[in-house]
């Protein structure tokens, strides 16, 4: 089995990741301290990473919703399965995701996060298929615009497969 091609490098990411970290210690240097959100599983690196790249007091959670499987599109139906369990009433919130793809899944994470009463919800995902948008649901900071093809590594995974990879590749059909 070969490996997935590459479509954006490990130092393309590290890169943008430190932009990103930039910007956002830049955008809420005066806030207090911001409460990140990593979406299970697919954000653990981009977190990891971007969290580390940051100059400002931050806390970490975690969210977990149901996935759409193994490379299928997203039916719009997304299901809690883990909720934060910090308190974020009063707080600013960064949503912190892989990718945004239709946008259902982003759309979903702001109304179960807004019932927290947070002071603000931003959102930030490393990857956004802008072509495949079916709602409106606004991204703060993107790292990278994709075309639509199913990417693998850095977080994301093909049926579990592939999540580890250094750099961000794509599924070939014959991989599926
Ligand atoms: P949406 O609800 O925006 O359609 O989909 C968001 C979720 O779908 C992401 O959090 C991710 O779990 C999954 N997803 C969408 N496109 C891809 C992709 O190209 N690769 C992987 N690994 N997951 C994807």
């Amino acid at each position: 089995m070969s490996l997935p091609p590459v479509l954006i490098s490990e130092e393309a990411i590290r890169d943008r990741v430190a932009e990103l970290g930039a910007q956002l210690s830049a955008d809420y240097a005066d806030k207090g301290n911001l409460v990140m959100i990593g979406v299970l599983k697919g954000s653990f690196i981009f977190l990891a990473d971007l969290a580390r790249r940051m100059s400002i007091p931050r806390t970490i959670e975690f969210i977990a919703v149901s996935s759409y499987g193994r490379g299928s599109k997203s039916t719009g139906a997304v299901r809690l399965v883990m909720d934060v369990r910090g308190n974020i009433e009063g707080r600013h919130v960064l949503i912190v995701e892989d990718i945004v793809d239709t946008g259902h899944t982003l759309k979903y994470l702001i109304g179960v996060l807004e019932a927290h009463r947070p002071a603000s919800i931003r959102t930030c995902a490393l990857l956004h298929k802008a072509e495949s948008a079916e709602v409106d649901v606004d991204i703060d900071y993107v790292g990278f615009g994709i075309a639509d093809e199913w990417v693998v590594g850095y977080g994301l995974d093909y049926a579990e497969r592939d999540r580890t990879l250094p750099y961000i590749g794509i599924v070939t059909p014959d991989d599926r």
